[in-house]
């Protein structure tokens, strides 16, 4: 069989491509280091790279976070963890989901710690532990309230009392997961989450001590972005964040309850910029169709620019005749549908408009003469119907993904 390199696109220019402000990493998760450790406790940070970084690129990403003061990575899953471990990440690593029996030696292999909430990968864990001379870290997961992955509290004592008695098994951790902080300013529910996770790391703690074993030595673990946002003062050892190390509010409520709480604002930076270039324009007459299913008719003659990309590429079909992309720093608006790899905007009102201009599909596009435009996640996410977190995260993995100021190259 011949085997082609790969080198004949390796230095292309892209069709379509997201570019990436490292800086803006960084300083998102070193303003998050300084709020979580203002109180005088020093918690270790675990920032999120799953979801390949919320769309940002894993790798670029794990390096931000680990130079802006990072001390974990969390991951979905071990495929996550070994594209990190391969590309030379030393630093810990935290699957937030839990790992099923046929992965949990893999997982030990990649020293990628363990949401626990059964007994059999925990053992299975165990096992490769020992016959690989490694140990299995373990963080148990309370139910407090959320009801998706997590044992109520008798459970996980039980289990815990058996996983002491495994060697290779180590409980490193316990953990909980908050069900409402993003989608209300009222978090009576959070807290008495926070409370039922309180009693459980000390009934931990108090049954670790009785088995001779450190009780201090076990990280707790609740927090989302939302609640290192609001409730700095929280007691935890450990904090997991994530859509708020992407420059990007978890949701209008946060903010609105971070003016409740009359905190100083707290500057984030959004760090992702999602662009194409115009392939070809092109001139309708009055009355010509656009796309497939004729859903744009032009009521006068215009002008459209045609763009390499569409859903293939991340770009939602919903988008069709409602989305706005950028073009020499003004909007114009998506006609016809988006269809695989091609989508249509009209560019009658943009003066010279003309081929290989960059498009801006997400993110700020700046531009002689004209005021800073802008297309926020949170934006395109309601023409969506969805969530910001989506939108960013659902841009296809296959798209180069570029440090800003750089030429964009395919490879
Ligand atoms: C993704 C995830 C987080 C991060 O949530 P953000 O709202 O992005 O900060 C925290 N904990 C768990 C268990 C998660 O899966």
């Amino acid at each position: 069989m011949s085997h082609r390199e790969p080198s004949a696109c390796a230095a292309l220019r892209p069709l379509c491509w997201v570019e990436i402000d490292r800086a803006a990493l960084t300083a998102n998760v070193r303003t998050l280091s300084t709020r979580a450790r203002s109180l005088g406790r020093q918690p270790l940070l675990a920032a999120m790279v799953k979801g390949n970084a919320y769309g940002h690129g894993r790798l670029l990403a794990a390096q931000a976070f680990i130079e802006g003061g990072a001390d974990w990575l969390c991951v979905a899953d071990v495929f996550e963890a070994a594209e990190l471990r391969d590309a030379g990440v030393t630093a810990p690593l935290y699957n937030v989901v839990a790992t099923p029996s046929d992965h949990a030696a893999a997982a030990v292999s990649l020293d990628l710690r363990m949401v626990t909430v059964d007994l059999e990968p925990a053992l299975c864990a165990a096992a490769a532990a020992r016959a690989q001379g490694r140990v299995a870290r373990l963080h148990l997961k309370l139910e407090t309230g959320t009801h998706r992955q997590g044992l109520p509290l008798p459970q996980l004592l039980a289990l815990a009392a058996r996983l002491l008695d495994e060697e290779g098994a180590h409980i490193e951790g316990i953990c909980s997961h908050y069900a409402d902080v993003e989608d209300t300013t009222d978090h009576a529910f959070a807290e008495a989450q926070r409370h039922r996770f309180d009693a459980g790391c000390a009934a931990l703690r108090g049954l670790l001590a009785q088995r001779g074993r450190d009780p201090d030595a076990l990280l707790s673990h609740t927090s989302n972005s939302a609640a290192l946002l609001l409730w700095p003062e929280h007691q935890a050892t450990l904090l997991r964040f994530g859509i708020a190390a992407f420059g990007l509010w978890p949701s209008k409520e946060t903010s609105l309850s971070a003016q409740h709480l009359g905190q100083r604002p707290i500057a984030l930076h959004p760090a992702l910029t999602w662009k194409t270039r115009v392939l070809q324009i092109k001139d309708v007459e009055e009355g010509g169709y656009v796309g497939y299913g004729r859903t744009f008719r032009a009521l006068r003659p215009t002008r459209l620019g045609l763009l390499p990309m569409g859903y293939a590429d991340g770009y939602d079909r919903r988008l069709s005749g409602r989305g706005q992309v950028l073009v020499r720093g003004r909007r114009a608006p998506v006609v016809g549908r988006v269809a695989m790899n091609l989508v249509a905007i009209d560019l009658t009102d943009t003066k010279g408009a003309s081929v290989d201009d960059e498009v801006v599909l997400l993110g700020a596009q700046e531009s002689q003469g004209q005021e800073h435009a802008e297309i926020r996640a949170e934006e395109m996410a309601a023409w969506l119907g969805t969530i910001h977190y989506e939108v960013t995260t659902r841009i296809a993995e296959r798209l180069p993904r570029v440090p800003a100021g750089m030429a964009p190259r395919w490879r």
